[in-house]
């Protein structure tokens, strides 16, 4: 089950360390068994038959992030993440998953059963979380700082193709991610509303389905088959000239992830090689185009201190880091001020911060110490799981509000 070829990295591994210091449980616990080198010595120590498959073993690789820093940090070339995605796969053929973690899966793998649960979720939200305020949390996040669902799916509001503004330049295909489908409607919106306004035609099929980034990145890599395979063949059928992505997750997936897990399942990688090849993130699309984007000019005085947080999955999965920030510091009132560590996870990482919430609370910890030294007024970032993070974690009077770098593109270009 394993892949072949990735137990090969296994050997390389010289326990030189270099991966401890930007290993972020690593930073938290200061335990080998929460550390890269820990977690690769017990992964071939497990496959050359020293090891079993325990309990123990199961917590100390489902405590990763998966953030992809020590693959970046590795000097003998070590794929990490490919060894952990791999490893994932044994655990949860052996170990499953918690109910809570099966109902998501259910609903991420049928789109219906989606929209049903985030109507269920914005009815609780009207009805009981926003009138009761009872303070209650969800992992680290009080509930009422989950973000609204949006009240009718995004892609159903907006339609299968939105026009370019005055003369067409280019056509992309839009996947919207379950997030701004039926969260945040407003990036959606930021997104078709800057893009259409450089004169690119933007198509939304209205049949793509969920990444399946949580269900695979937790070892269920079959049961993500079935999603995996029909995005494909969405993406794939278009002539589009790019896919645009607004979410770190969904981009990382489709630029790599999917093309690893295919190729380490032995299946054909073609599609999927075409379709990464296509994808975007929205602000590396805009930064080439900076001198196009009608610009609103400066208000002086009304300068805002922004800061940027690099989500982990756009990073190292995408390796973007360098366009959002050229966008950012291109736009009207703004001034751009770097973090330290802009690039450390921000503790989030999907479902880990609701399964291991005092670990995630240590890493967000970190994130939030760096973000408060900038004094910046805003975060911006390119990832809904990131903003889902840092803005329930940021909630102090004097904290930034957290917000999409697209969001600000689309408030500082002139209205018509
Ligand atoms: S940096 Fe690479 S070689 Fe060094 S301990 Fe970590 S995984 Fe092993
Ligand atoms: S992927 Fe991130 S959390 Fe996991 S071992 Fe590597 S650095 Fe640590």
């Amino acid at each position: 089950m394993f892949a072949e070829p990735i137990k090969e990295d296994l050997h390389s591994c010289l326990k030189c360390a270099m991966c401890q210091p930007v290993c972020p449980t690593y930073r938290v616990t200061r335990m080998e068994r929460n550390a890269p080198r820990g977690r690769v010595q017990m992964v071939k120590k497990y496959l050359e038959g020293d090891l079993s498959l325990s309990g123990g073993l199961h917590d100390a690789l489902m405590t990763c992030i998966l953030c992809e820093a020590c693959s970046e940090a590795c000097p003998s070339g070590v794929r990490l993440d490919r060894v952990f995605e791999n490893i994932r796969m044994e655990l949860y053929e052996k170990f499953g998953v918690g109910l809570a973690k099966k109902a998501l899966f259910a609903a991420l793998k049928h789109p219906l059963l989606l929209r049903l649960g985030a109507g269920m979720g914005r009815l609780g939200q009207r009805a009981f979380i926003a009138p009761l305020n009872l303070g209650w949390k969800m992992g680290n996040i009080p509930l009422n700082r989950l973000g609204r669902f949006n009240s009718t799916s995004f892609r159903r509001q907006i339609g299968e193709v939105v026009p370019a503004v005055g003369k067409r330049v280019a056509r992309v295909v839009y996947f919207t991610g379950c997030a701004t489908d039926l969260i945040n409607e407003h990036v959606g919106r930021a997104v078709v509303d800057v893009l259409t306004r450089l004169g690119i035609e933007v198509v939304i099929p209205q049949d793509q389905v969920c990444c399946s980034v949580p269900v695979f990145l937790s070892g269920a890599r079959k049961e993500a088959l079935p999603n995996i395979e029909k995005n494909l063949e969405v993406l794939d059928r278009s002539d589009a000239d790019a896919i645009v992505v607004d979410c770190a997750t969904c981009g990382g997936g489709l630029k790599k992830h999917i093309p690893y897990l295919m190729e380490d399942l032995g299946l054909e990688t073609d599609r999927a090689r075409r379709v990464a090849a296509k994808v975007r993130d929205v602000s590396q699309l805009i930064s080439e185009m900076m001198d196009k984007l009608p610009l609103a000019s400066a208000s002086s005085g009304r300068t805002v201190a922004v800061t940027y947080h690099d989500p982990c999955h756009m990073v190292r999965s995408m390796k973007v880091s360098k366009e959002p920030r050229t966008v950012l510091a291109a736009l009207p009132d703004i001034r751009l001020t770097e973090m330290e560590g802009a690039g450390e996870c921000c503790g989030g990482a999907g479902s880990f911060q609701f399964e291991h919430a005092e670990l995630s609370a240590g890493v967000t910890s970190l994130k939030k110490q760096n973000i408060r030294a900038t004094g910046a007024q805003l975060v911006a970032t390119g990832c809904p799981g990131c903003m889902l993070t840092l803005s329930g974690n940021l909630y102090e009077e004097s904290d930034p509000l957290v917000v999409h770098t697209i969001e600000l593109v689309a408030q500082r270009i002139k209205k018509e």
